[in-house]
């Protein structure tokens, strides 16, 4: 049973709850409860001197005084425990959206970002809910029950047995009602995460959605989740529609019981009509709060089932940003070495006993087949994974000692689709950096890396909106900005994967000027389609099938390896044309 709860309890643990808030807010609602506990027994004292020909002033008064304080507290802690649920809300997001972006690669590669986020603002809301408005009501709802049951005890135990077993009554007939409710509202909640899950993905890639004519296949597979959502809809309104009438039936009729049997002992002479009266609205005092249980139940099933996903987002270890570990400021003079590296995403196993150095001030170039590996090797060097056997070493160093973020910064990886973020120009160019760089050093960056021309060409300069994911943009321009970020981080290390694959043969030849002075006295490690590009790199080191098979440079390779000579024919390269004024790239 409480097994359930445990997450729970743990993600509570995890954030700061504003328990004085909320301690503040039950204690107003207490009083506001018992003070609702008082007014029946007003009324009754009202109705005694009424039905006896006078009404004392002082009855009236603190009639009038309890319902107008009462609200004034309801209106206090429902207020305060708003304030508490806000707090309580953004902590949690705040928490979940801090661990979101420092999960590793492995976890965002399994988790579809739309149904992420909408399950993880859902979540929220459902813990939320329960710790401050459910809480709080389950509470009152308690004290009142016991307290109203305690003083009809007092003013006559028999009608408060019948009226107890007439308020049992009533909420046995309700409750089947609700707890349907419950189980609907649930699968609502997971359907609408599943739908936004999938739409999301689908408007992120809406060109290829168009391109391969699949609006009608998506269409209809979003009409499916809301033809779901509309049926779980209507089952949710039937619930409601026989929930309501149950409702009034249950209460009518404990309320004919209660006058039967009350009405009877007044007839007697063994009550006073006060005290019926005074029953009858301790009736709702008890049999609302019993309802409302229905509500806490469902809230407390879902908060738990809430605080389990949330919990196992939490629970996963985040890459370890904090700057912790060694200073990677040797990176700029040290060789960086691959010792017996292979790699598995899941099962497969995509690197194999890959051996490789890196000299430093020297480029070294990765070719091959596509999907060979060697992107996989770029991520491994940025440590967007771990691989799964064999360290890569900086200067005789396992690279993983090195401080996460201090190691990324000196990196410049430009990498394979050159993605930016929704932003403008300027944004994107200066992700990250910090400080941002003054407009000079930027437009000399841009200068350097062939965008200049295009980006004052664009509406609005530099602030031009790039749109999401920088569709706004060419291939070519995206890379070209990707490249002035690389100018702008200066880094020890320089990543390139397929840098200019995305290049028109002009700007290509114009880039491959501009990373040659990148290049200049700095490590890199360059990925390659065209071979014509590196084939004056220090060293060429083939990667085929998750493993180095050959390095060398050019000439020692076309002589050796029959693959590194196949790639080289297709490309039509001619192999006797040498041009020493050939750039590196
Ligand atoms: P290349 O850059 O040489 O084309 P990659 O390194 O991109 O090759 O891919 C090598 C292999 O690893 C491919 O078979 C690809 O399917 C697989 N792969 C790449 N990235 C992932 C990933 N994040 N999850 C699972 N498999 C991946
Ligand atoms: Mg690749």
């Amino acid at each position: 049973m409480f097994e359930r709860f445990r997450p729970l309890f743990r993600l509570v643990r995890r954030i700061r709850v504003p328990w004085l808030l909320l301690a503040l807010a039950c204690v107003l609602t207490l009083i506001d409860v018992g003070i609702g506990l008082w007014i029946p027994l007003l009324t009754r004292d009202l109705i005694e001197s009424a039905t006896g020909g006078t009404v004392p002033r002082g009855i009236v008064i603190s009639l009038v005084a309890a319902l107008l304080i009462e609200a004034g507290f309801s209106a206090a802690s429902l207020y305060l425990m708003a304030r508490a649920g806000e707090g309580l809300t953004a902590d949690l997001r705040g928490t979940v959206v801090r661990h979101l972006l420092r999960l590793p690669m492995t976890t965002h590669d399994d988790r579809q970002s739309g149904e992420l986020v909408s399950r993880s603002m859902s979540d929220t809301q459902s813990v939320q809910s329960l710790l401050t408005e459910q809480l709080i009501s389950f509470a009152a709802g308690m004290v009142s029950i016991l307290g109203a049951v305690a003083i009809l005890w007092f003013l006559d135990w028999r009608l408060t047995l019948v009226l107890f077993s007439a308020a049992l009554g009533a909420v046995l007939l309700v409750l089947p009602v609700a707890a349907r409710l419950q189980i609907v509202g649930r699968d609502t909640q997971d359907r609408l995460a599943a739908f936004s899950g999938r739409l999301t993905s689908a408007l992120a890639d809406i060109r290829l959605v168009k391109a391969s004519c699949a609006e009608g296949e998506e269409s209809r597979r979003a009409e499916q989740s809301i033809e779901e959502l509309r049926r779980l809809g209507i089952r949710e309104a039937r619930i409601m529609a026989v929930l309501g009438p149950t409702v009034t039936v249950g209460m009518s009729g404990a309320l004919v019981v209660i006058l039967g049997y009350g009405g009877a002992r007044v007839a007697a002479g063994a009550l006073t009509v006060g005290t019926l009266v005074a029953f009858i609205l301790y009736l709702f005092q008890v049999v609302l709060p019993m309802i409302q249980f229905t509500a806490f139940v469902a809230a407390l099933n879902k908060a738990a089932g809430a605080a389990e996903h949330l919990g196992e987002l939490l629970d996963q270890d985040p890459e370890d940003t904090v700057a912790t570990g060694l200073d990677p400021s040797a990176m700029a003079h040290a060789d960086l070495e691959f010792d017996a590296i292979s790699h598995r995403y899941g099962t497969a196993e995509v690197l194999h006993d890959v051996r490789l150095r890196v000299p430093a001030g020297r480029v070294t170039a990765l070719v091959g087949p596509s999907g060979g590996g060697k992107t996989s090797l770029l991520s491994l060097v940025e440590r967007l994974y771990s691989p799964s056997d064999g360290t890569i070493r900086l200067d005789g160093v396992p690279i993983g000692e090195f401080a996460l973020q201090p190691w990324r910064r000196r990196i410049g990886y430009v990498s394979q689709e050159a993605p930016l973020l929704a932003g403008t120009v300027r944004e994107n160019v200066c992700f990250g950096l910090e400080p941002p760089p003054d407009d000079e050093r930027l437009m000399a960056a841009l200068r350097a890396a062939r965008a200049d021309e295009f980006v004052e060409r664009l509406e609005q300069g530099l602030e031009t909106d790039v749109g999401e994911r920088g569709v706004k943009l060419s291939g070519g321009q995206r890379q070209r900005l990707a490249i002035a970020r690389a100018f702008l981080v200066d880094p020890d290390l320089l990543m390139l994967d397929e840098a200019t694959a995305n290049l028109d043969a002009e700007s290509e030849a114009a880039i491959r000027a501009a990373l040659a002075d990148l290049l200049r006295d700095r490590t890199a490690l360059i990925v390659a389609h065209r071979l014509a590009s590196v084939r004056h790199a220090d060293q060429i080191a083939v990667v085929e099938d998750g493993t180095i098979t050959g390095t060398g440079q050019h000439e020692e390779l076309l002589a050796t390896h029959a693959t590194y000579r196949r790639l080289v024919a297709h490309q039509d390269l001619g192999v006797a044309t040498d041009d020493p004024s050939a750039s590196t790239l």
